[in-house]
């Protein structure tokens, strides 16, 4: 009976699926036993940096945490199958609110490996919405006695064009925490560079659809060199996502690029691989 159910592929989200409402409701009953029997977890993927930074470039920058669903019977769900259901649904508090708080605390324990690394967490444009938020990141912080300094909150164009007037509020309020805020997936949503500068964000990650194509395609080349310098005349630093490569790293670094992410710097995985990750760093 349990294979047959797999095998509809019931409980699990495709975006491509028109699940029915049923199949919803029992994946989202399904994700609120998995947050409350903490069958998440964080993998978390290095970030380095490409040009200046303490130490020189090449340092260790910090790390981005991305959640996992640990099924007991499915094995190991990727993040783009359970997040737009959690997204929609009220549980995305509570899930974000584990997802910083375990972040924070792995951030202040990687400090004895590596002291300054950080750590990113993805936040949802529900997130924003909600007025309690930065004062709950606030008290993971000092539960966990990180500087806020070290924790970098990414969001998205789209998340925050969802309620702009609501979102900003979040923003400023986190912003005036001390904890870093940046733009993921530039370049996939509105992008608006008047309108990026009256966010109290401090970088931008290109997306990964850029840094991809840019080895093979010159416009995608010149797309990327000019977000770059854009960024950097709003003050902005700049993250490249997506870097498979040494030839596609050398060009953004050659760019003036500040920080790479990508399976050719290091795979997303477990706390005590970003260890060893760190001590070979
Ligand atoms: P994202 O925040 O843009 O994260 C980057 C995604 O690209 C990750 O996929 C990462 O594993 C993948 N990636 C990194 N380097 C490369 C590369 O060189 N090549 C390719 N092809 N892919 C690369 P992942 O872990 O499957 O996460 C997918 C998305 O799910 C994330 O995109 C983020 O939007 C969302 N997500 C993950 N964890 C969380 C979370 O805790 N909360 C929220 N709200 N969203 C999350
Ligand atoms: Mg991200
Ligand atoms: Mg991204
Ligand atoms: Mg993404």
């Amino acid at each position: 009976r349990r294979a047959k159910r797999d095998g509809l592929g019931i409980a699990v989200f495709n975006p491509q699926d028109r699940a029915s409402v049923h199949d919803r409701l029992l994946l989202r009953g399904e994700l609120r036993t998995a947050l409350a029997q903490g069958q998440f977890l964080l993998h978390l993927q290095p970030k380095i940096f490409l040009n200046g930074g303490p130490g020189g470039s090449g340092g260790p920058m910090g790390f981005e945490a991305l959640t996992r669903w640990a099924h007991p019977e499915r094995g190991m769900i990727p993040p783009d199958r359970f997040i737009p259901v959690i997204e929609v649904s009220d549980l995305i508090h509570p899930f974000t609110l584990w997802v910083v708080d375990q972040a924070v605390a792995c951030c202040a324990r990687l400090q004895a490996v590596h002291p300054g690394v950080g750590m990113a967490v993805n936040v949802s444009a529900r997130n924003l919405l909600d007025g309690h938020f930065p004062g709950q990141v606030g008290d993971a912080l000092r539960r966990h006695g990180l500087a806020p300094a070290l924790l970098e909150l990414e969001v998205t164009e789209s998340a925050i064009m969802a309620d702009p007037a609501r979102a900003l509020e979040t923003l400023h309020a986190l912003s005036a925490l001390g904890v870093r805020l940046s733009i993921d997936d530039f370049g996939t949503g509105y992008s608006s560079f008047a309108y990026l500068n009256r966010l109290p964000v401090n970088a931008l990650k290109i997306d990964q659809s850029f840094v991809a194509g840019m080895a093979a395609d010159t416009d995608m080349r010149a797309i990327v060199r000019s977000i770059i310098e854009m960024s950097h005349t709003l003050g902005l630093m700049v993250i490249a996502e997506g870097i498979e490569t040494q030839e596609t790293l050398d060009l953004l670094r050659g760019m003036g690029c500040d920080v790479g992410q990508g399976y050719f710097i290091g795979y997303p995985a477990p706390e005590s691989s970003a260890e060893d990750w760190l001590r070979d760093h």
